[in-house]
């Protein structure tokens, strides 16, 4: 084929590149041609080099042309693959959600709220008077164990309990005090049921005339709110900074009350622990039965969201396990 027919049915950039190289490369077509001159004499010379240099420009003139129409065709090609394609749906962006305590503290504060009661924090380490002394629990106690509280050195330690944060508020504030606090505690414990760290919730009603009717009420409020047929009973208890003190047992959920594993076949399941404040206790504040009266109550989030999810192990809540979470979203 002649080289200009080659030129013209060139199909690629690549192929035309490898045809200027042949045709007008350091030792292509032209080149060698023009090199042979120099066995030719002068009028010989002169005919051929105009020639040469005809054909030369007649070739780089199909050349360009060509590359001109295939770079266009490269460019057309190029487009069309990197189009986009506005109909496909967008890639979804994976967005977390709230970890079940996380949720169940907020359901619980929520409930509070509607119940007119103050939602307040206090701090995770503390000192041994808010979370033993001034809640009368006695020097020879088991919970103030080395292995019952991390301590540290300087009469402090991590809360074993949110009722820390009742001693603050009765420490700060004046009667009429309602208010819940949910947060961290911490107990040397680790098993099905426990962990070192978990999570609490803890309220207080000091209110002139406050009486165990009224604990009564609000807790068997605050428990239909989160689980609507749920009926509750009250069992005497022990609690050194309450006094009567009380648990409370809901029906167990997983039998409606009938009896099954979840709830040792009893169909009861205990939730909180609760009581009128011990006269010890507002002793500490300056205050006596006659001024004023109140109850406080306590509970473990972790149980409740294990009840409410009819989860087995508590560790299963803080293993970050995907395919545990995912079924809150
Ligand atoms: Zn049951």
């Amino acid at each position: 084929m002649e080289i200009k027919e080659q030129l013209l049915v060139a199909k690629s950039l690549d192929e035309l590149e490898r045809l200027r190289v042949k045709i007008f490369g350091k030792s292509g077509i032209i080149a060698e041609q023009t090199k042979e001159l120099k066995h030719l004499d002068a009028s010989e010379k002169a005919e051929r080099g105009k020639i040469i240099n005809q054909t030369k420009r007649e070739l780089e003139e199909i050349y360009n042309k060509q590359l001109s129409v295939l770079n266009k065709k490269a460019m057309a090609q190029k487009l069309k693959s990197e189009s986009i394609d506005r109909t496909i749906p967008g890639r979804e962006i994976p967005s977390g959600t709230l970890h079940p305590i996380t949720s169940m503290i907020n359901e619980i504060r929520s409930a509070f709220s509607r119940l007119g009661f103050n939602i307040v924090e206090g701090p995770e380490i503390e000192s041994v008077f808010r979370n033993f002394d001034a809640l009368n629990v006695p020097p020879s106690h088991p919970s103030r164990n080395l292995s019952d509280t991390f301590y540290f050195h300087d009469n402090r330690l991590l809360r074993t309990h949110t009722t820390t944060v009742q001693i603050r508020c009765l420490e700060r504030e004046k009667p009429p005090i309602v208010a819940i606090s949910a947060g961290k505690v911490y107990r040397p414990d680790y098993d099905a049921t426990h962990t070192p760290m978990f999570h609490q919730m803890d309220g207080i009603f000091l209110v002139k005339g406050a009486t165990f009717a009224n604990l009564k009420a609000i807790l068997n409020e605050f428990i239909v709110s989160l689980f609507p047929d749920a009926k509750t009973r009250f069992r005497p208890h022990f609690f050194p900074f309450t006094e009567p003190s009380a648990e409370l047992d809901m029906s167990c959920p997983s039998c409606s009350g009938m009896g099954c594993n979840v709830c040792k076949k009893s169909g009861w399941i205990e939730i909180l622990g609760c009581g009128m404040i011990s006269p010890e206790v507002l002793k500490h504040f300056g205050y006596t039965l006659s001024d004023i009266r109140g109850f406080a109550f306590g509970m473990g989030i972790e149980r409740l969201v294990m009840i409410k999810y009819g989860i087995k192990d508590i560790r299963l809540l803080y293993e970050n396990d995907l395919r545990l979470l995912k079924q809150f979203y």
